[in-house]
């Protein structure tokens, strides 16, 4: 079932042979020094990496093995959605603490088989990864896609209507509660704990006219900044049209991280019926993108407004 070759002997091959068990079809050509890919000819190859460290990305009383290995994976993924990409593979770089303690003494097939449900949910593969031993647990984990026409952060034009896939807020949400060792709503909390990297809704969009996007990782306002600096814009966002998740604040829709919904520009609307009819999932109008210089502005009801708590810290 499994494919890939033989693994050699010793406690690093013991706990990749776990992981490659756990996985099963997910994981394909392990083994070797590289992994081997072909991309859709004419298309450009799309890669990111990203990291997932605890203590600073994730909390293990917190989240379960689970969950940080999916979370982990499908936010890396999350940055090839954000360029519109098809996923080619997934390499994953597992440092593991000295105290393997998943709960049936596998730290690594855990992790394994939220990687795996985050590779699936992706339509997918493990391609490779390295595992070794470190004080913390992290992951850090290496996306390979490709796209005909990638999407990038840079294609905003004055004009551009500004729309956000999905409600925002809950991530932050989730996080306050469990800082003041509260539970959050399972709602909430399964933002937090098992987001989707919204790779079809980014296709979807970029075949019907996005431009510009971006995913959410940092926050919609600190996002929005990011997207009007790279496309020598302003953007112009009204509040009052943020969708916010229930049981989520205004704030932290606005100015929340690790949503990893999208932030799209696109030169005419969308049809946000036929989104919400495909991919179950709101499509929002939440402002314009006019002449300027890299700023965001906020609007209430047409009149100017404060930009949300934290925001600051992403104008640095
Ligand atoms: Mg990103």
């Amino acid at each position: 079932m499994t494919e890939g070759i033989e693994l050699g002997p010793g406690a690093e091959f013991d706990l990749i042979r776990t992981m490659r068990l756990r996985l099963g079809p997910l994981a394909v050509g392990l083994g070797d020094d590289a992994a081997v890919l072909s991309a859709p000819r004419g298309e450009q190859v799309v890669l990111s990496v990203d990291a997932a460290i605890e203590g600073v990305h994730f909390r293990r009383d917190w989240l379960s093995l689970r969950e940080i290995g999916y979370r982990a994976i499908t936010a890396a993924l999350s940055d090839l959605a954000a360029m519109a990409a098809t996923p080619l593979g997934v390499l994953v770089a597992l440092t593991l603490p000295g105290d393997d303690s998943g709960r049936d003494g596998s730290m690594a097939g855990e992790l394994a088989d939220g990687i795996g449900e985050a590779v699936k949910a992706a339509s997918t593969v493990v391609i490779g990864g390295n595992v070794a031993r470190g004080e913390l647990l992290a992951l850090n984990t290496t996306v390979v896609g490709s796209a005909f026409s990638p999407l990038r952060r840079s294609g905003a034009r004055p004009g551009d209507f500004l729309y956000v896939t999905g409600a925002l807020g809950a991530p932050a949400t989730a996080l306050r509660a469990f800082e003041k060792s509260e539970h959050p709503s399972q709602p909430v909390r399964a933002r937090l704990a098992h987001p989707a990297a919204r790779l079809a809704e980014a296709r979807w969009l970029a075949a019907r006219g996005a431009m510009a996007a971006i995913d959410i990782s940092d926050g919609l306002a600190g996002d929005a900044k990011h997207l009007a600096a790279a496309s020598s814009v302003d953007m112009e966002i009204q509040i009052e049209r943020v969708p916010v998740f229930d049981g989520a604040t205004k704030d932290d829709a606005l100015s929340g991280g690790d949503e990893y919904e999208l932030l799209v520009a696109a030169r005419a609307p969308f049809s946000e019926d036929d989104f919400v009819e495909r991919f179950s999932l709101p499509l929002t109008l939440v402002g314009r993108v006019v002449e300027g210089a890299g700023e965001v502005r906020f609007t209430h009801g047409g009149a100017r407004v404060a930009p949300p708590p934290g925001y600051d810290h992403f104008t640095r």
